[in-house]
């Protein structure tokens, strides 16, 4: 809950939007772009381990302001 106030992690509510979103993996910090989340888990190349959906941070880019005409 604690960290929740640092980091923006994904959620079920999190969406990629047009260009995709960068994730940072929790445990080697090496960054991934992905295009959907329709996925649970995705194996983190550089720490060679799988890492589950709510636990990569999201790095904020410019889809994390929502721009709606
Ligand atoms: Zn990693």
């Amino acid at each position: 809950m604690i960290l929740d106030l640092f980091y923006k992690r994904v959620s079920r509510y999190t969406r990629a939007g047009y260009s995709g979103k960068e994730i940072e993996c929790p445990s080697c910090n090496s960054v991934s772009r992905v295009y959907h989340f329709a996925w649970s888990a995705i194996w983190c190349k550089k720490c060679d381990q799988g890492i589950n959906k709510y636990d990569w941070i999201i790095k904020e880019n410019e889809d994390g302001k929502t721009n709606r005409t």
